[in-house]
């Protein structure tokens, strides 16, 4: 698999840097003063920075990126625009009914305001508001594919149905699904392209942005001072968006995250053969997994095909082999040709990342210092291209000190639940890994799983895309 793709950047990113006249972002070399500075380039940061410019047009805001805007998960995600609306059973436990509902719709509206934002700024994300299907690729997922929905009906805001089998063979363009739900809240975008444009839009509006320049410490008080190799940026508020790199500066947050990688693989375009198969839309494509299996077509006529759950890091160290081909190809083109056993096909590239899981499967948001000046955002867990959107609304709000719903939400409270420190945590995650993946082997072969293996697999239940 060699490919253009393959040279200094992941795929998205790669793809949309040669379509994209990005303006220059210099490094910081002078110290400066600012209301707001927003460390890490992905969609938390940008979204946030978009947004408090909307509510304050006169804020001075800056974004300090340690290397190139959208080199983290934001430019290498599946691009599948996923709502918290199977993750309902989880929020209403934690959160409760009305936090619970908001939640959900909120994620629902989002997916429609990042089209229509990129609609009204121009920015070509590719997006296609097609909606997600949820599917069954054997006996056990078909006995789980729906549950959600029973809870989403209770509550009156169900968004998904159950479709005929026949309907979900055809429309995700494989025999492998025998099940499956549909919501037309949902869709897929282009990771690489939306996170360009969103830089683009933010430096249209004013936002300072600095590339090359990380973060290095900051010494907290009012004002805040952050450093960075050759300058200071003295700011009355701070805001960290880096994601998997938050537990390297603040180790408490090693408890409550744990990177795991989802792997991607993506064919050359083959667009008649997608027409052939039914693959015609823009639909985000998953199946019920706990490490799920995802799929989505995209706008020059390609598969992308990944997997969650494979490479975890001890300590949470950002390894070399997340920003690396991925190492799971083999198993990638071997799920592939599973779900597509007709299709004639090379592969582009294989990529990975690192996903922040957070014990809950959520995000968390808050506050590092006692004088609110310092926020946060992460955990997004594998599902944060909408859920980042919302991120920008609760970091604006808390950085605008606002009295509204997000910075009342639980979400924005600080972390929910942690996991064992090192090495238990790791050694507890290969065990649980190999379980699941027991467990999932098994289902596949319309066998029971083992007991033990059914219990281990709960720990890491929250990994999946829809409650168990
Ligand atoms: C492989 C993969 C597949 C995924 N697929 C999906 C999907 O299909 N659908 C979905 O909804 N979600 C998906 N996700 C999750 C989603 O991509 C992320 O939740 C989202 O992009 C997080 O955005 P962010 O801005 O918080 O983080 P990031 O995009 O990671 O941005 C953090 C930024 O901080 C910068 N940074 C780090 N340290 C410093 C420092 N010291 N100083 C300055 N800058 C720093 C980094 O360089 C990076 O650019 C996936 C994630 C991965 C990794």
């Amino acid at each position: 698999m060699s490919s253009i793709y393959q040279q200094k950047h992941p795929f998205w990113l790669q793809q949309a840097l040669s379509d994209v006249v990005m303006p220059d972002m210099p490094t910081l070399t002078k110290d400066i003063k600012a209301d707001v500075c927003i460390v890490g380039g992905g969609y938390t940061g940008l979204w946030t920075a978009i947004k408090l410019k909307q509510q304050d047009p006169k804020l001075k805001v800056v974004i300090i990126e340690k290397g190139r805007c959208g080199q983290g998960a934001s430019g290498r995600n599946g691009g599948c625009m996923l709502t918290f609306s199977t993750k309902f059973n989880t929020l209403l436990s934690l959160f409760g009914a009305e936090e619970a509902i908001r939640l959900v719709k909120a994620s629902e509206q989002a997916v429609f305001d990042i089209d229509s934002f990129c609609q009204r700024h121009h920015i070509d994300a590719e997006i296609r508001t097609d909606g997600a299907i949820y599917t069954a690729t054997n006996q056990a997922q078909k006995r789980t594919v729906a549950q959600p929905l029973s809870l989403l009906e209770q509550h009156n805001i169900n968004r998904w149905k159950t479709c005929d089998p026949e309907y979900i063979r055809q429309t995700t363009g494989s025999a492998l699904n025998v099940a499956g739900i549909e919501t037309p809240a949902a869709g897929s975008l282009h990771p690489g392209k939306l996170v360009l444009g969103l830089v683009k839009h933010a430096l249209a509006i004013g936002v300072e942005v600095y590339q090359h320049t990380p973060y290095l410490d900051m010494v907290c008080g009012e004002p805040v001072v952050v450093n960075t190799p050759y300058a200071n940026i003295t700011a009355d508020k701070v805001v960290f968006a880096i994601n998997a790199w938050m537990g390297q500066h603040f180790k408490r947050f090693n408890r409550h995250i744990v990177l795991v990688s989802s792997d991607m693989l993506i064919t050359k375009p083959i667009p008649k053969q997608l027409v052939d198969i039914g693959l015609t839309h823009g639909k985000a494509i998953a199946d019920s997994r706990i490490f799920v299996h995802y799929y989505r077509t995209t706008k020059d006529g390609r598969l992308m095909l990944g997997k969650g759950g494979n490479l975890f890091a001890f300590n949470n160290h950002m390894l070399p082999a997340f920003d690396q081909p991925s190492q799971y190809g083999g198993m990638l083109s071997t799920a592939f040709h599973k779900f597509f056993p007709t299709l004639k096909t090379e592969f582009e590239t294989t990529w990975t990342g690192a996903s922040d899981r957070s014990k809950t499967g959520l995000p968390f948001f808050g506050s590092l210092t006692p004088q609110n000046n310092v926020f946060y955002g992460l955990g997004y867990s594998g599902n944060g291209v909408v859920q980042s959107y919302l991120g920008g609304d609760i970091l604006s709000s808390l950085v605008l000190e606002l009295d509204n719903a997000w910075t009342k939400s639980p979400m924005a409270k600080g972390p929910l639940g942690g996991f064992p420190p090192e090495p238990i945590r790791y050694l507890g995650a290969q065990l649980v890994k190999q379980a699941v993946l027991r467990k999932e082997q098994a289902e596949d072969n319309e066998q029971s799983p083992k007991w033990h293996d059914l219990q281990l697999a709960k720990f890491a239940a929250a990994a999946g895309k829809a409650d168990k």
